[in-house]
């Protein structure tokens, strides 16, 4: 696992738990408001942190913490992400996983072999309409697949759209609850200061 960075404690991110989380480098979509550019671009990658140090925090924070989230970029992306979950869950911590479900196959692994407790997916819009905030060609077929692995799961799970008010409508957002079930379904500001950063970002690239 290529790790960006760790936040040692949170109230917020898993619920219920206090938790650490690891952000993964690396992702596969090229979202217009992305607010973590330096776990998405590899020329602004910082220097990893090592697994070793992962691991020596986790052992110290036993019966201190209860979860640990990993998130990203894409955190499925990694190959040895089901190992990696997999030492989380021997060490008693319950785990969460932040995706954008473009790994359905990945889902499916962790699910089957009970490495993850909590899924939360974006929905970044109505999905004939994803590449408009993606910025990548994605398969409304796919992320369908992500959404029936994780509502089928079993498991705590959460959806959740960035209200993006250049790209998306209301009638979008009431699209997405019904797609949902409307249930575990949450929308979150789209903050302007995050979208100001990846334009200077897509800036800096077409330069
Ligand atoms: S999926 Fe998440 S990390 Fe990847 S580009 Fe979109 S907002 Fe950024």
């Amino acid at each position: 696992m290529k790790i960006g960075g760790l936040v040692k404690f949170t109230l917020i991110d898993f619920p219920g738990r206090p938790a650490a989380i690891i952000f993964t480098q690396g992702c596969n979509f090229r979202c217009r408001y992305c607010h973590n550019p330096e776990l998405v671009y590899p020329h602004m990658f910082t220097e990893p942190v090592t697994e070793e140090e992962i691991w020596s925090f986790l052992k110290r924070r036993q019966g201190t913490l209860e979860g640990v989230v990993v998130s990203g970029g894409e955190p499925t992306l990694h190959e040895d992400l089901p190992v990696f979950m997999a030492r989380l869950k021997e060490m008693g911590y319950a785990t969460k996983l932040d995706t954008n479900g473009a790994r359905p196959a990945v889902l499916k692994e962790l699910i089957d072999k009970k490495l993850v407790d909590f899924i939360a997916m974006d929905l970044k819009a109505p999905l004939e309409k994803y590449s408009a905030i993606t910025g990548i060609e994605t398969s409304p077929a796919i992320l369908k697949e992500s959404m029936d692995l994780i509502i089928h799961s079993g498991l705590e799970y959460e959806f959740r759209t960035t209200y993006d008010k250049e790209v998306l409508t209301d009638a979008d957002i009431t699209a997405l609850q019904e797609l949902t079930g409307r249930k575990n379904y949450r929308v979150q500001e789209c903050l302007p200061v995050a979208k100001e950063k990846n334009v200077l970002k897509v800036m800096h690239k077409e330069i």
